[in-house]
């Protein structure tokens, strides 16, 4: 778990731009954006993706999405793109849950 790059910028050990943290999310740059408000939402707990999730992740899951609607809030936009990859055949790349944040302007 250790070698998870997206634990390790929660624990502040990668350095990153985040934008939003609170004890169970931090919201983070795409280091490669593909829009020009490109963020990951990403809970500070290991869940390596959504086919691993269970009933009891519900709540965490909610919150995942309405923090979404709160960064768009906070950063005046008024439309956005949300995005899942789910596994390596959903084209996941890293293995830690998150949620690709796709604006057309910074706000
Ligand atoms: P996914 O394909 O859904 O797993 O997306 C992983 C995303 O993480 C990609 O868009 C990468 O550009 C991004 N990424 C990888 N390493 C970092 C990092 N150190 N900081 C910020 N974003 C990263
Ligand atoms: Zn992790």
């Amino acid at each position: 778990m250790m070698e998870c790059i997206f634990c390790k910028i929660a624990q502040k050990e990668t350095p990153s731009d985040i934008s939003y943290e609170d004890e169970r999310f931090v919201v983070f740059s795409d280091i490669r954006p593909k829009a020009p408000l490109h963020l990951l939402i990403t809970p500070k707990k290991h869940i390596p993706t959504l086919l691993e999730t269970k009933e009891e992740h519900k709540e965490l899951l909610g919150e995942m999405i309405l923090l979404a609607r709160t960064i768009a809030q906070v950063k005046k936009v008024n439309g956005f793109k949300l995005q899942m990859n789910v596994g390596k055949e959903g084209g996941q790349e890293i293995d830690h849950l998150h949620l690709h944040f796709l604006a057309q302007s910074r706000g």
